[in-house]
């Protein structure tokens, strides 16, 4: 099966953008434009953009500190090793970045299948203040569906879990649809309800996944 995991708020308590506005000094404005963004008052591009801008002119140390701060919350690393462990297939989707999953993982001493995430552009050793990646305008459902054709996964055998409202495409296209603490707005679209890795573990395994 392919299990797709969004990242910040599901796999990470924390979210990135906003621990890079700590060291921007701008985490209260990025952390209510995310806010608007996860509960669809406004799209998640033109949030992503208007974070990323709030960031313009950040160091690359200031980066590398903010990043070494994304973490994944306990229990995440063990769920990844048991579905790897069982021959599934474990993504990340997020409207986040490379780097700060990357480092997350290699802290917690695990890693997964696929990554698929956007990325922050430096120059002259500062953020440009813009966002890139297939994650911005591109949804999660487009990104879930051409993963499962390239590993010949039925989108019935797929598995999402998300929270927010950039997860809601995937979410409905899933097999299973897996809300993790789910905003208001994408709770109805969920199958089922979790808010610990451990209750995540229980209903994988009640589902057959693991
Ligand atoms: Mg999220």
């Amino acid at each position: 099966m392919l299990i797709a995991f969004d990242f910040d708020g599901t796999l990470s308590d924390s979210e990135m953008t906003v621990l890079l506005g700590e060291e921007a000094g701008v985490a209260d404005e990025i952390d209510e434009i995310t806010e608007r963004a996860m509960n669809d008052e406004i799209s998640y591009a033109e949030s992503l953009y208007a974070r990323a801008e709030l960031l313009d002119g950040l160091e690359e140390p200031h980066v590398e500190v903010g990043f070494d701060r994304v973490s994944l919350r306990p229990g995440s690393a063990d769920v990844i090793e048991a579905l790897s462990a069982a021959g599934h297939h474990v993504a990340i989707l997020t409207g986040g970045f490379d780097r700060g999953v990357e480092k997350a993982l290699d802290a917690a001493g695990t890693s997964v299948d696929t990554i698929v995430a956007n990325r922050l552009p430096i120059r002259n050793g500062k953020l440009t203040g813009n966002a890139e990646g297939p994650l911005i305008e591109g949804t999660k459902d487009d990104a879930l569906a051409a993963l499962a054709e390239d590993l010949d996964i039925p989108m019935a055998d797929t598995v999402a879990i998300g929270d927010g409202a950039n997860d809601l495409p995937m979410l409905e296209v899933a097999g299973l649809a897996v809300g993790y603490e789910p905003k208001p707005a994408v709770e109805p679209h969920c199958d089922v309800l979790v808010s610990s890795m451990a209750e995540l573990r229980e209903v994988l395994e009640t589902e057959g996944v693991l």
